[in-house]
């Protein structure tokens, strides 16, 4: 049963919100009354489609194109965002690209290329925080907080790739710092999510994916809306948490 919340006056802003965990965060937050500003790669047309398909709905919501991997063009998009919204309540930093379309297991060392390094950090790790800095003194204005999407590559499975399972494993520990760094004004947790059936760049095989429902304890794939109810949970309940990242695998971990 899903949760409701009164977030009327509201704002937030979630990176990656064209598609997938991000999409559906943004799409439970506005029909909560909450304006939302989508962030999307700047050439992808689900953008857009997502800013009308919530404005014909009948909820408030804007386009906030920018590249999160870019340092100029996150801080620029963050700042027109907060502009547009008058006022930042949320930050969901869900942005992340696994630079690859195939598992790349932890002995192939020769698939890790320093531009898969290069790609993976600066989207899914100084990305969260470019927008987490960005974003700070707004957030404090309003004692706001801030929801970073992790993953349980970060903590205890592979991943598609060792750097994309280094970089989660960054955005924990980044979580804990930005904790402590942005309290008492501000609280900041992430979700590390499991097995998600979304746009998600790597294919998976259909061995792979019966075997992540098996291994699950609740013995299925996680939705994006599984992921993005403990996003705003944790975004606009969740009082008195801080510095926690909070695993949604069904399970799969453990
Ligand atoms: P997705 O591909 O639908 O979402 C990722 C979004 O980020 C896309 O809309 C993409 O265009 C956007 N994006 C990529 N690079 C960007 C950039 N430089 N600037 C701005 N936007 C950018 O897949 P998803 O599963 O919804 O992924 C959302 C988050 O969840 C990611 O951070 C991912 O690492 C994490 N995650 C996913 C899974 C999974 O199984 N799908 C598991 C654990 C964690």
């Amino acid at each position: 049963m899903a949760i409701h919340y009164d977030l009327a006056g509201r704002t937030a802003l979630v990176t990656g919100g064209a598609s997938g965990i991000g999409l559906a965060t943004a799409m439970q937050l506005a029909r909560n009354g909450c304006t939302v500003a989508i962030n999307h790669l700047p050439d992808d047309p689900r953008g857009p489609e997502a800013v009308a398909r919530l404005v014909n709905e009948g909820h408030r919501a804007v386009a906030a194109p920018g590249n999160v991997g870019d340092a100029a063009d996150a801080v620029r998009m963050v700042e027109a965002a907060i502009d547009k919204l008058g006022r930042l309540d949320m930050l969901a930093n869900n942005a992340g690209t696994p630079a690859t379309s195939r598992m790349i297991q932890p002995h192939e060392l020769d698939m890790i290329t320093e531009e898969l390094w290069a790609t993976v950090l600066q989207v899914n790790l100084l990305g969260v925080f470019r927008c987490a800095k960005a974003a700070a003194p707004a957030l404090k204005a309003v004692h706001g907080a801030i929801v970073n999407t992790a993953s349980i590559a970060g903590l205890h499975n592979p991943g598609s790739s060792l750097a994309y399972g280094a970089t989660k494993a960054g955005v924990v520990n980044l979580t804990k710092n930005l904790a402590r760094g942005l309290a008492p004004e501000v609280r900041v947790n992430a979700v590390a999510p499991g097995a998600v059936d979304s746009p998600w760049m790597v294919e998976w095989t259909n061995e792979q994916r019966a075997n992540s429902i098996e291994r699950a304890a609740l013995k299925r794939r996680c939705t994006p809306d599984d992921i993005a109810e403990v996003i705003v949970f944790l975004g606009f309940g969740a009082a008195m948490v801080t510095g926690q990242t909070v695993v949604v695998d069904g399970g799969l971990t453990l």
